[in-house]
């Protein structure tokens, strides 16, 4: 099942399953992604091309831009 964060410039996708909570997210974009918050991807904490940047480093595809 995934889950879609979105503001005017970006729409991240998580998917739950995929993810390996490795947290490489959390440390490089601590802006971001949030988490301990219940909407745990904040678009808003950071430019497009930071977020773009940073979902391209995660470990196993669970973050994906759309
Ligand atoms: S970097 Fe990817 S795998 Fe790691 S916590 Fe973030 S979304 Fe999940």
């Amino acid at each position: 099942m995934s889950t879609e964060y979105s503001n005017d410039e970006v729409t991240v996708v998580w998917d739950k399953t995929k993810c390996i909570h490795a947290a490489k997210c959390v440390k490089g974009l601590p802006n971001v992604f949030k988490p301990k918050e219940k909407r745990w991807i904040q678009v808003e904490g950071a430019s497009a091309q930071e977020i773009i940047d940073q979902v391209g480093k995660c470990p196993s595809g669970a973050i994906t831009i759309k």
